[in-house]
C-alpha cells in the first residue's frame, strides 16, 4: 500500500504526488504491452533496468543542454521528475526502415533512411494512437507552431546524440519515440522532454549481429525481454561486467518476503 497520491496510471509507469510542489515521482512497472495493449505481459526486472537506463540517457542529454523533467532517481524503480502538462503527442524518430514505417509503406526491414524521418502520433488510445500530421498539430491546436518546432529540434539533436552514443556501444538506433510537456512558470511555458527514453520506446539493435535488443522481443515473442535490457545496461556502464543478476531488486524482495 501507498500513502502517496496516485496521479496516473500509464502502461508501463504510475505517477505519483511528489514530495514538493511542481514535483512527481515516477514508477517504473514491470508490465509490458503492445499493440495499443491488446497484447498483455510482465517482464521480470524491467521496470528496475528502465529506471536506469532513462535516469543515464536524460542525464547525459542535459549535459548537451536538452531541457527534461528528470530530478533524480529515488530507489530502484522511482525518479523524482519535473510536474509538466504532456503535450499529447509522440514523436518518432526513425533512422532505418523498422515497425509500423516498414509494413505500411512495404519497405524492408533494416533498410537504412536516406534522411531521418519525425512522425507525429496522437496520444489517445481510444482512437489507438493514429499518426497525425504538422497540419493536424496546428489545426486542433494540440501545440502551438513555436511548440512544435521546439520539439522537432530537440528530436533531432537527441536522436543525433544517442546514435552516436549507441554505435559506440555496438548498437544501432533504428527508431524511438519521445513525449515532451510544457513547464509552466508563471503565465509563461517552455517544452521540455518528458516521459522515459528506455528500450521499452526504442529499437536498438545489435551492430554485428541485428539481434534485437528492445521491445520487439516481446512484441514479436523472441523471449530474452530482461537478458536485452540488462545487455544495453551493461554496455552503457549501468551494470558490472559478466554478473547475470547485477540489479538487486528492493521491490520485488519486499513482495516476495510479503508473500512468504
Ligand atoms: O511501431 P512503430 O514502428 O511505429 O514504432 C516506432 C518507434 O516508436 C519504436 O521504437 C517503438 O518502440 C516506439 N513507440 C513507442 N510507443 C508507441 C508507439 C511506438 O514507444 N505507442
Amino acid at each position: 500500500m501507498s500513502r502517496r497520491r496516485q496521479i496516473y496510471e500509464g502502461k508501463a509507469k504510475i505517477l505519483y504526488e511528489g514530495p514538493e510542489p511542481g514535483t512527481l515521482i515516477q514508477y517504473f512497472k514491470d508490465d509490458a504491452t503492445a499493440f495499443n495493449a491488446q497484447k498483455k505481459g510482465t517482464i521480470s526486472g524491467k521496470g528496475v533496468l528502465n529506471n536506469r537506463i532513462s535516469e543515464h540517457l536524460f542525464t547525459l542529454l542535459g549535459g548537451i543542454g536538452v531541457p527534461h523533467h528528470f530530478l533524480r532517481r529515488l530507489n530502484m524503480r522511482e525518479q523524482l521528475v519535473r510536474q509538466v502538462e504532456i503535450i499529447p503527442l509522440e514523436v518518432v524518430v526513425r533512422n532505418v526502415a523498422a515497425g509500423s514505417l516498414a509494413k505500411r509503406l512495404g519497405i524492408e526491414e533494416g533498410t537504412p533512411l536516406p534522411r531521418t524521418i519525425l512522425e507525429y502520433y496522437l496520444k489517445d488510445d481510444g482512437l489507438g494512437d493514429p499518426m497525425v500530421t504538422e497540419e493536424h498539430i496546428a489545426c486542433f491546436g494540440w501545440a502551438g507552431q513555436d511548440e512544435l518546432a521546439d520539439m522537432q529540434d530537440m528530436a533531432i539533436r537527441i536522436n543525433d546524440f544517442l546514435t552516436g552514443l549507441f554505435a559506440g556501444i555496438g548498437i544501432r538506433l533504428i527508431d524511438f519515440k519521445l513525449e515532451f510537456g510544457r513547464l509552466w512558470e508563471d503565465d509563461y511555458s517552455r517544452v521540455i522532454l518528458a516521459d522515459e527514453i528506455s528500450p521499452d520506446g526504442c529499437r536498438l539493435w545489435d551492430m554485428k549481429t541485428n539481434e534485437k535488443m528492445d521491445k520487439d522481443r516481446f512484441r514479436r515473442d523472441l523471449g530474452g525481454e530482461v537478458e536485452a535490457y540488462q545487455e544495453v545496461a551493461r554496455r552503457l556502464g549501468l551494470l558490472p561486467d559478466g554478473q547475470d543478476n547485477a540489479v538487486f531488486d528492493l521491490d520485488e524482495a519486499r513482495k516476495a518476503r510479503e508473500t512468504r
